[in-house]
């Protein structure tokens, strides 16, 4: 773990409390993912006195690293386990990706991302931190990685009017899949792939994503 300045340390106890205080963050091997991946590390240098703020930040090409509570509450749905391969569409910062990078352990991640500056973003700023089981690669995330699939974990971080059929289809059974659905506000859904087919396992509205672009995003 690198060390951490002692003014961002608090501003990550002082955000932890209110994350938790307010539900977004319930797990303890989240919190501890929170302390070990520190957030300053992935916004700008323009954004750095906003990093443990509650809000989502803009990064670069319009798109945005999301808000902390909400990264909280995604990643506790995903319910990851040691040794996972997770496909992640839409890297941005990289900053969800390495949460996820700490909780797998010895696993790994594959995150895609369609703007080559945010590839370039995200991977120094997880090389800030040693992080060197997350692929991120430069395409078209709305149709998966096909190349390293199926996935145990699926976490799709932009707003799709639906969850596209062939990221679906990278899934494993009994693998989970989390997405933001919707046009002008969102919904986390949950989805599970069970031997039986296709089932909801939650359900939670009024969040708002920056659009998934793509053959298989919005339209
Ligand atoms: N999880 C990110 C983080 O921690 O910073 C935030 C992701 S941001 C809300 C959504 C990202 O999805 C943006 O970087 C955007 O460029 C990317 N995106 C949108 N459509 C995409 C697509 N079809 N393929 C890959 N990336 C896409």
């Amino acid at each position: 773990m690198t060390k951490i300045e002692k003014k961002y340390q608090t501003a990550i106890n002082d955000l932890i409390i209110y994350l938790k205080n307010s539900k977004f963050l319930t797990d303890e091997r989240v919190e501890s993912a929170l302390h070990h991946i520190p957030r300053h590390e992935f916004v700008p240098e323009s954004e750095l006195e906003y990093a443990y703020n509650n809000e989502p930040l803009p990064i670069m090409k319009n798109q945005t690293i999301s808000q902390p509570g909400v990264v909280t509450r995604m990643t506790e749905w995903l319910d990851v386990k040691d040794g996972q391969k997770i496909l992640e569409v839409g890297t941005g910062s990289g900053w969800q990706s390495a949460i996820l990078s700490y909780l797998v352990g010895s696993g790994s991640i594959y995150s895609i991302e369609r703007h080559p500056e945010l590839v370039k973003f995200a991977q120094e700023n997880l090389k800030k931190l040693n992080i060197d089981n997350v692929h991120v690669i430069l395409g078209d995330g709305s149709i998966g990685y096909p190349k390293e699939s199926p996935y145990d974990r699926i976490i799709i971080t932009a707003a799709c009017s639906e969850i596209p059929l062939p990221v679906l289809d990278q899934l494993k059974e009994n693998g989970l899949i989390l997405a933001p659905v919707g046009d002008s506000s969102q919904s986390l859904v949950l989805l599970q792939k069970t031997s039986k087919g296709i089932v909801e396992i939650k359900n939670q509205s009024k969040y708002v994503f920056v659009p998934l672009h793509g053959k298989f995003g919005k339209k």
